[in-house]
């Protein structure tokens, strides 16, 4: 789907309505570290390159685009598909791979205890194996692979998809992009900080190219190619954002005035980054930069301009009615969940609870505390959705529109977009700036549920053990509608007369609740016809019998 800007929504975003909020410390709380786990696990999903099936959660994942770069006479293969489609965008994937390496850099010992780093590591390596590659010679960085207008006229598995990948974008002298050169060199330099304990030479090799990317991007300022999917606003923010992290790694203090020289330039807006109403974002990493910044030299303009974000956030964001901050239509999870990672990382910094609560309060909001009772981070709880926007899970194609079945295969950990300004919510394949999923929204939620998990999760749960493969449906949902209606009474009934062999959900993958057996006692006949009835008819509200996801009979 065509990722275009969406920051123009600032400017209306502005004068709609304002509420003042009091947060509630939340009863209860979730299963945090089994979250964590999961939203790490998301990234095999999106794999691809010859290694995409190796040490990979899915089994219905594979070797993919294994001769990608090959029209450049390059080798591009590796990296990580964008999100329900798989097409290899660089601004997002460097965005990822640099805040999920934040969050390993920031907060490691959540990971270590949770049984996390070594998954997180080879995520991390995988992206930036790719990246490496990506900057065959000096000067020279190629940032796509495929192309929108050939990828999305596909639906179907990446292990089968054939035909072109063009490799369309290079930066180089005469071709400016320091947005996606700067975030790249934050993600290879933050890679430098995590592994350089593990294996100098690659360490050192990341930070090489890091410095490299980031002198390009300096000496060439520029956006990338106008037209391209991802392009965005200004590459003031990602400048500094890699002159922030190569100021970590090397303590060398001539970063500091070429920071204050980005950031003395207005947005696109005409307004200074120093007052931001959006939150971090592929297209935006200024307030990652003041959020670092504040920490590493307590500067006031810093710590003003943190102030400022999360106290529009907290106090005059639209909001949903059931309490989700929602800064956009498209992908609301994503944004809430960015701002509750640097709303965690500041209250490090601060120790203001009121920070930790709102974190906690958006991170619930899309683990199941919303008025749809639904965890939006699929294959978590037992409602969650049904019909994603990811090509590999779907296990269909365009024929027929057999695409809009619910997914064949369970995407473990992927976030969704999210619900409407209203906390609507409805799990249609075909939606997809609310069900599709992407490497990038689950970045923030990552280091979110990180911080989460050290102060309410179980830090001494070993990762868990069942397997969340297991697809979960309500009982009499016969035709996996996320309904019960007459059309389940139909199919019952065409099935118990004998004129129908099979109902639907006996060829679905993964799934072990006997959906049509309503009370449980082992048959489907006129029993389960009557009770369907009945409930249909609203004469009674439940069925008598409750399964687990394995079909055993818990009630
Ligand atoms: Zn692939």
């Amino acid at each position: 789907m065509k990722k275009t800007c969406v920051m123009l929504t600032i400017a209306t975003m502005l004068f709609t309505s304002l509420f003042t909020v009091i947060y509630l410390s939340a009863s209860g709380g979730y299963d945090y570290s089994t979250a964590l786990n999961y939203s790490i696990i998301f990234y095999d999903a999106n794999k691809c390159g010859p290694e995409a099936g190796n040490d990979n959660f899915f089994s219905w994942r594979g070797a993919c685009h294994t001769t990608d770069g090959s029209v450049r006479g390059l080798d591009l293969a590796g990296g990580f598909h964008d999100a329900g489609d798989h097409i290899k965008f660089g601004l997002p994937q460097a965005y990822s791979a640099s805040v999920l390496g934040w969050a390993l850099y920031e907060y490691k010992d959540v990971f270590d205890s949770t049984g996390n780093t070594d998954k997180l590591l080879s995520t991390l390596k995988h992206f930036t194996d790719y990246f490496l590659k990506c900057y065959p010679e000096p000067g020279t960085f190629y940032y796509q692979v495929s192309d929108g207008q050939i990828d999305h006229t596909y639906w179907g598995a990446p292990e089968e998809q054939t035909g072109p990948r063009p490799v369309p974008y290079v930066a180089d002298e005469s071709n400016p992009a320091s947005d996606v050169l700067g975030l790249t060199s934050a993600a290879l330099t933050k890679m430098y900080l995590n592994y350089k304990n593990i294996d100098a030479d690659y360490a050192n090799e990341c930070l090489r190219v890091a410095k490299e990317l980031y002198q390009m991007g300096k000496n060439n300022p520029g956006h990338y190619k106008l037209g391209a999917y991802y392009r965005s606003n200004s590459f003031w923010d990602d400048l500094a954002w890699a002159a922030t992290w190569l100021y970590v790694a090397e303590n060398d203090n001539s970063y500091l005035p070429e920071i204050d020289s980005y950031l003395s330039n207005n947005t696109f807006l005409g307004q200074t980054p120093f007052e931001n109403k959006w939150t971090m974002c592929w297209d935006d990493m200024y307030m990652a930069v003041f959020c670092k910044m504040a920490e590493l030299t307590g500067e006031q303009k810093y710590i003003n301009a943190m102030n400022y974000n999360l106290d529009y956030w907290m106090n005059s964001l639209t909001t949903t009615p059931d309490g989700l901050r929602h800064l956009d239509v498209w992908g609301a999870l994503r944004y809430a969940s960015a701002e509750a990672m640097l709303a965690m990382l500041y209250y490090e910094q601060t120790g203001n609870e009121s920070l930790k609560e709102f974190a906690k309060s958006q991170i619930d909001y899309a683990l199941g505390d919303n008025k749809n009772n639904m965890s939006y981070l699929i294959g978590f709880g037992s409602n969650y959705p049904k019909h994603p926007h990811h090509r590999a899970a779907n296990g269909y194609t365009y024929a027929g529109g057999e695409n809009s079945n619910p997914a064949k295969h369970l995407l473990v950990g992927a976030l969704v977009g999210g619900p409407d300004a209203q906390g609507n919510y409805v799990d249609d394949v075909n939606l997809f700036q609310h069900t599709e999923v992407a490497i990038d929204y689950n970045a923030g939620f990552v280091g979110a549920l990180a911080a989460i998990t050290k102060y309410y999760g179980n830090l001494t749960s070993p990762p868990p053990t069942s397997d969340p493969e297991l697809l979960w449906y309500e009982v009499g949902d016969i035709n996996l509608d996320g309904k019960i209606d007459t059309t389940d009474l139909v199919l019952m009934r065409r099935y118990i007369l004998e004129i129908i062999d099979k109902l639907p959900y006996e060829d679905m993958d993964n799934l072990r609740i006997p959906i049509a057996d309503v009370n449980g006692d082992g048959y489907i006949n006129s029993t389960d016809y009557m009770l369907m009835r009945r409930y249909i008819l609203e004469i009674i509200t439940e069925f008598p019998v409750e399964y687990d996801i394995y079909g055993n009979i818990v009630n």
